[in-house]
């Protein structure tokens, strides 16, 4: 029987980046593979932070390139039918980041560190091999998010640079966004604002955000409304107080969303 293979998925993310460095630490002896699982549809940010984190790490992350060319996002598009992937039906995690890594892995035991911290109530990758065990470093170690921004803070490593707009890291076109953040992809990459549009079907129904087209939400007048609501969710927030209307609270849901809430665990760690 194979040696058991000690692999860490990196995201691009805060909370794997983190876990990289913490595990690099605290157990300096242990051969940890680092694997990027690439859909070819990042930000240019979370590139350049990978090759930052491989420069502090000292060791080159992998990246499995199954989600690219020939069987990249757009071939499974056209296999589902165009359907754009949504957070209930995920065939963009399965096709493109959890098949390539459950195939690069095989049938080698392995120990797979996943950066779910102790201040989150969500589960992580749960393998359906055998072979695959999950660990949670930070869960068995009490580690926060404040503790994340230390680490990273710390080594010197920092966040990422579209931390500025975006809470996580994933595809630019992620329908796991928040409104707030498709406006900030808008004007910050106003090229992959186009091409995620391009994706859209309205007449058919087929958005990136439930009931409302990247078309409408460009408009001027909603810009300025997601912006005021936005900010005036976050103002609440930060006075720890609850929504004063349904309205706000309703309102709040897709665009308050922390980066703990909801997410691609396979893709925003
Ligand atoms: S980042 Fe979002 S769109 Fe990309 S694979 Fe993950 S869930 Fe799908």
């Amino acid at each position: 029987m194979s040696e058991r293979r000690h692999i860490l998925l990196i995201s691009g993310g805060k909370d794997s980046t983190a876990l990289a460095l913490y595990m690099r630490d605290k157990y300096p002896e242990r051969d940890v593979e680092y694997l990027f699982c690439d859909t070819h549809k990042e930000l240019r940010e979370t590139y350049d932070y990978l090759a930052r984190i491989e420069a502090f790490l000292e060791k080159p992350i992998t990246r499995l390139a199954a989600g690219h060319g020939e069987r990249g996002f757009d071939h499974f598009l056209k296999v589902f039918g165009d359907y754009l992937p949504a957070p209930s039906m995920r065939w963009c995690t399965k096709k493109m980041k959890i098949e390539p890594f459950e195939s690069y892995v095989g049938d080698d035991p392995v120990d797979l560190y996943v950066g779910i911290r102790a201040d989150e109530r969500r589960e992580g990758y749960i393998s359906t091999k055998p072979n695959i065990r999950p660990v949670f470093p930070f869960k068995e170690d009490g580690i926060t998010k404040t503790d994340v921004f230390r680490i990273l803070d710390q080594s010197g490593v920092g966040v990422p640079e579209y931390y500025e707009w975006r809470t996580r890291s994933g595809c630019y076109f992620c329908f796991f966004q928040q409104k707030i953040e498709w406006v900030g992809l808008m004007e910050k990459h106003p090229d992959l604002f186009e091409l995620a549009k391009g994706y859209e079907k309205p007449d058919q129904g087929f958005t990136w955000i439930q009931g409302e087209s990247l078309e409408a939400l460009a408009q001027p007048d909603r810009v300025e409304q997601i912006k005021q609501e936005t900010a005036k969710r976050r103002a609440a927030a930060k006075a720890g107080r609850k929504p004063r209307s349904l309205a706000e609270a309703f309102g709040a849901q897709p665009d308050d969303a922390d980066d703990d809430a909801v997410g691609c665990l396979i893709c925003h760690l």
